[in-house]
């Protein structure tokens, strides 16, 4: 299937919206519908993004109108900043979720970009990461429902169920698994064609969350980023943490740091992989792993991309 803008049919009643390129913040989302109800996998970065979204599932699926039930798959703001336009529907997300969510709230985003002109190095990555989004005017919307572990949920006669395997990418990272259909929507478990990004780990969490998924029987993978997938993409993704861990490990015995490890391994395999500034934030965090600390905050980790964008 072709990786162009707007809603793709990936199953019988089952959609998914892509953003190319699927950089930072160009999230995908999915929608579930059967007979008059419908679900919403996740809202985009921005008020007018997910206008347009909406609109477009309208056109397609007029039972779409109505939005019955959110999930957030995750906490990031570019797949759930949208929330309040479909403020009436039940809101549902993993516990761990939905208190992550307030965390970063869309007035700092706001700020930051206003600040970033004087922030140098830092400032212009960032700008070049999220100036083309609009955080003015959001209203964050919360879960007000809350699960751990797993959920399940019906759209009409579908059968879903929602599979919580972070902390990884972020602390409550969510699955939304269709099992007639075969079908997975992954939230920021799996990046197609692009760097992951763990803002949360442990990594071999991530690790773990990728066998968990290729246990599962599916044909159609919506990533939260990039173009749909299948189980090779995360089999694909489990090999690149693999030999990241295995390669961290060695340059933290030789006493590197996470930021020289990062210039210092070989990333042949995935070099057509994007956003490899990521790199850094997957190391240092595999790196605060071995050292049993914390993972670095969005600060330092945007310090550290920054650098490492620049060499
Ligand atoms: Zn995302």
């Amino acid at each position: 299937m072709s990786y162009t803008k707007g809603l793709h049919e990936v199953g019988d009643g089952l959609y998914a919206y892509l953003q190319p390129d699927g950089g930072w913040g160009w999230s995908n989302a999915g929608l579930i519908a059967d007979g008059e109800q419908t679900l919403l996998i996740d809202t985009l970065y921005d008020l007018a993004l997910t206008e347009e979204m909406l609109a477009a599932m309208r056109r397609a699926v007029p039972a779409a109108a109505r939005i019955d039930t959110l999930v957030n798959t995750h906490a990031n703001g570019d797949h759930c900043y949208g929330n309040q336009l479909v403020g009436d529907a039940r809101i549902v997300a993993s516990e761990r979720t939905a208190a992550e969510m307030g965390e970063l709230p869309p007035a700092t985003m706001a700020a930051l970009l206003e600040q970033a002109p004087a922030m140098g190095e830092l400032g212009a990555f960032f700008a070049r990461c999220f100036g083309a989004f609009d955080f003015t005017g959001i209203e964050l919307t919360l879960p007000r429902e809350t699960f751990s572990g797993e959920l399940e949920l019906r759209v009409g006669d579908t059968q879903l169920r929602l599979l919580e395997v972070g902390p990884a990418h972020t602390r409550g990272d969510t699955l939304v698994h269709v099992p007639a259909a075969r079908v997975l929507y992954t939230g920021d478990i799996l990046f197609s064609g692009a760097h992951p990004i763990a803002w949360a780990g442990p990594v071999s969490n991530w690790i773990a969350a990728c066998e968990r998924i290729l246990a599962l029987e599916l044909d159609t993978i919506v990533p939260g980023h990039g173009p749909l997938a299948g189980p090779a993409e995360v089999r694909e993704l489990q090999a690149y943490f693999e030999y990241l861990y295995e390669q961290a490990s060695e340059c933290h015995q030789q006493g590197m740091t996470s930021l020289q490890a990062a210039r210092a391994i070989s990333m042949q395999r995935w070099a057509d992989w994007g956003e490899g500034e990521r790199l850094a934030v997957n190391l240092a965090n595999i790196y605060s792993e071995l050292d049993q600390a914390e993972p670095p905050g969005p600060l330092e980790a945007f310090t550290q991309m920054a650098e490492l964008a620049q060499s």
